[in-house]
């Protein structure tokens, strides 16, 4: 249905529009401009009797919706949960300690339980569009399968894929489920599904020569990029070094698996001739700075990267879905670890705005992170009523201090209502998390067995 989200400040790549408003159809954007002028454009070429559905944006800030190149839908079950022994005292620790442990027991059911729960929060802060890397070692084929279920009762935009590991030897089996969702979604039933698939690796330090040849052999087969955690810790660096006599951006670039539709995540500790190799093969790089934090592995310098003219996007690596508060944190950190009040004013929400939309451009093959005709209605209005004046000079001054608290009102992905008037369409959010606290309590019984 023809539908105008008018009466809002649209933030477009090159103007703010006062009083705009944005028309879309078949969940595309059809035309954007001052509201009075689109309704009247609508009217003028058809017929009296057309049927316009309207929201309102109440004087609200209209934005394209947020993309996410990074998330682990699979960790909510870790929230809240006990860990006996003795902390995790490194990065690998944490590994071994929770996320090893995680993803041996994880269901079917827990697998569709655990991801609908960061959905519903990314529509809850206007995120439409995840890149997601799942793992469940113990449960492999056919896993994909139940995040796509729940990618699509929620109703965002996802590329998924499997983080293929030969930690217990099962390589094999991520690579087959990698192949087989590839191979699932290229059928004529899949083509109008918002999900979408690349290849996986967890990360270089876990994955053997053959599996690395055999995952860059499949995305070329198929045309995809590769999504792998790239030293994030300084032991992957170590174990490349010590095991193939190169770094790991060296050694995925000797296989191939570099390339404008890969994403390398994290890149805490790569050093300048690795940067070099990702500039050369237009490989971009993804930041998750609360992650780090959280995990202790470092600042990644992603301002280097950026003036290196790298693409450097912004994820969540599980730990949110909110992407304002991700942006405001890569501020915040580089300011701090540059001692430089100079820097990433521009570059962090360069990151979230501009990057993140060009990376899920060349992933999804569609003008995502726009609001311009012809790109998908992804949209979000924020609860946000500028208290001094807004323009396009000082939108970053806006976003960094005052939309980063702001509420998403209404949600919108590929030009379905997900979210209006702060309220889930459609949706029990009590009722899912009701039985995802059931689900949990017994996956937390089993995580004791291991
Ligand atoms: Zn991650």
């Amino acid at each position: 249905m023809l539908t105008l989200l008018c009466n809002g400040t649209v933030i477009t790549p090159s103007e703010i529009i006062e009083n705009g408003g944005v028309l879309f159809e078949d969940g595309v954007i059809k035309d954007v401009g001052n509201t009075d002028k689109v309704r009247s454009k609508v009217f003028r070429v058809s017929d009296d009797k057309i049927q316009l559905k309207i929201i309102d944006a109440k004087k609200k800030i209209i934005l394209p919706g947020f993309i996410n190149t990074h998330h682990h839908l699979y960790s909510t079950f870790a929230r809240g949960m006990y860990i006996p022994g003795t902390p995790a005292k490194n990065f690998v620790e944490i590994l071994e300690k929770l996320w090893w442990k995680l993803d041996r027991v994880l269901t079917t059911e827990d697998i569709y339980y655990s991801s609908l729960i960061p959905l519903i929060e990314c529509v809850k802060n206007g995120t439409t569009t995840i890149i997601d890397h799942h793992e469940s070692q113990e449960f492999q084929v056919g896993s994909l399968d139940e995040i796509q279920k729940a990618v699509e009762k929620i109703g965002i935009r996802a590329c998924l894929c499997f983080g293929t590991s030969d930690r217990y030897k099962k390589g094999k089996e991520g690579l087959e489920e990698n192949e087989r969702f590839l191979k699932k979604l290229s059928t004529v039933n899949c083509q109008l599904s918002t999900v979408t698939a690349m290849v996986g690796l967890h990360a270089a330090f876990t994955v053997n020569n053959d599996m690395l040849e055999k995952s860059v052999a499949l995305a070329k087969k198929y045309n995809v990029g590769m999504h792998i955690h790239c030293a994030e810790d300084l032991a992957d660096e170590k174990d490349s070094v010590k095991k193939y006599k190169m770094r790991v951006v060296e050694r995925l670039k000797k296989f191939g698996a570099l390339g404008e539709k890969t994403m390398l995540v994290h890149c805490v500790h790569i050093d300048e001739k690795e940067m070099e190799i990702m500039q050369d093969t237009k490989t971009n790089a993804v930041h998750n700075p609360e992650s780090n934090m959280n995990n202790a592995v470092g600042c990644a310098d992603v301002l280097t990267m950026m003036k290196k003219g790298i693409t450097v996007g912004l994820g969540t690596d599980g730990m949110s879905s909110d992407m304002l508060s991700q942006m405001r944190c890569a501020y915040l950190i580089h300011r701090h670890n540059k001692k430089d009040p100079t820097v990433a004013f521009v570059e962090s929400p360069k990151m979230l705005l501009e990057n993140n939309s060009k990376i899920a451009e060349q992933i999804f093959g569609l003008k995502i992170g726009k609001i311009e005709i012809g790109a998908p209605a992804d949209l979000l209005v924020l609860d946000y009523i500028p208290p001094t004046p807004l323009t396009k000079d000082n939108f970053l001054g806006h976003l960094i201090f005052g939309m980063v608290d702001a509420t998403a009102d209404t949600t919108i992905c590929n030009g379905r209502v997900l979210k209006k008037d702060k309220k889930l369409e459609g949706l029990s959010e009590e009722a899912i998390c009701q039985k995802s606290r059931e689900l949990s309590a017994k996956f937390w019984e089993r995580i004791k067995g291991i």
